[in-house]
């Protein structure tokens, strides 16, 4: 594969859990010599517009996409989303309703820390968490300011992590719901960084809807994503990649680590055309 032009296929903003704001988010892509991009917030679409804007000043193309946390038994199944229509009102409707689970879910884990004696307020964490998607690394920053601990990593390996004494779950979507939801808005799902779980569970999801796994990822070596694509070609499914930057919350900026030839883009695309067909197709 010979390609002039390179993607990021999962980026956070300000809307989620990342640091940068949309426009700054478009603005190192381009710094980074990435052609295309794909902002995939978790449960918020709002960035997408500034986004989009951004991207037509700085010639960067932007796709829609979004992230959603599911669940099983085992971890998290996260379920990336492309080119959904992001104005649809039931799809917006939805991720709301996520939203306000997750504020819920903030003040528990808040309550959690209080009994552990620490004094953190659900008003620190709010401030960051009007209008976002507001999550567990929100509340890690606060206890980073406060000094309870020296980093947002240690915040979730000492009290917010899967095994932590202030750990919350978030509301219960299954990966069969989040694929749907996907679907049903115009949206191709792929999986989310899949090294991070169990390999079996792909033919499953893959019944259920599922399109492409995100192979390229900070979190998988050569060999994983190696792994990936095969099982990928197995399914006949596609792949995507992207450095799932936070800004520079997580410390260095992960953004042009991954670099997906456009090539890649080229069959997102067509699947998305497979999507509508196949809605328009339902709807007569
Ligand atoms: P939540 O959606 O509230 O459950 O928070 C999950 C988010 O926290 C993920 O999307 C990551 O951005 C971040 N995260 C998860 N584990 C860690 C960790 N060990 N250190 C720092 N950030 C993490
Ligand atoms: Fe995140
Ligand atoms: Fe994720
Ligand atoms: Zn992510």
């Amino acid at each position: 594969m010979f390609s002039t032009k390179y993607a990021d296929l999962h980026l956070h903003t300000s809307f989620s859990d990342g640091t940068f704001s949309p426009e700054r988010v478009v603005m190192e892509a381009n710094h980074s010599g990435l052609s295309t991009i794909a902002i995939t917030d978790h449960d918020i679409l709002d960035g997408i517009e500034p986004a989009l804007s951004a991207g037509e000043q700085y010639g960067v193309e932007v796709i829609p996409g979004v992230e959603l946390s599911s669940r099983s038994d085992g971890p998290e199944i996260h379920i990336l989303g492309y080119y959904m229509d992001w104005q649809d009102t039931s799809f917006c409707q939805q991720l709301q309703e996520f939203r306000g689970a997750r504020r819920i879910r903030a003040m528990e884990i808040v309550d959690k820390l209080n009994q552990l004696g620490m004094d953190v307020e659900y008003d620190d964490v709010l401030k960051r968490a009007d209008l976002i998607a507001v999550g567990r690394p929100h509340v890690a920053n606060v206890l980073v300011e406060k000094g309870y601990v020296n980093s947002v990593s240690e915040a979730f390996y000492r009290f917010l992590g899967d095994n932590g004494p202030a750990y919350v779950p978030k509301k219960r979507l299954s990966p069969a719901e989040a694929i749907a939801i996907i679907l049903d808005a115009g949206g191709v799902p792929v999986l989310a960084h899949p090294g991070m779980l169990q390999q079996g569970i792909v033919p499953e999801l893959v019944s259920l809807g599922l399109m492409g796994l995100e192979a390229f990822h900070p979190s998988h070596n050569t060999q994983i994503s190696d792994y990936y694509c095969d099982l990928a070609a197995k399914y006949g499914i596609l792949v995507t990649g992207g450095s799932d930057c936070h800004g520079n919350a997580k410390g260095a900026m992960t953004m042009g680590n991954i670099r997906l030839p456009y090539e890649y883009v080229d069959i997102l695309k067509e699947a998305r055309m497979d999507v509508l067909k196949k809605l328009e197709a339902a709807s007569n």
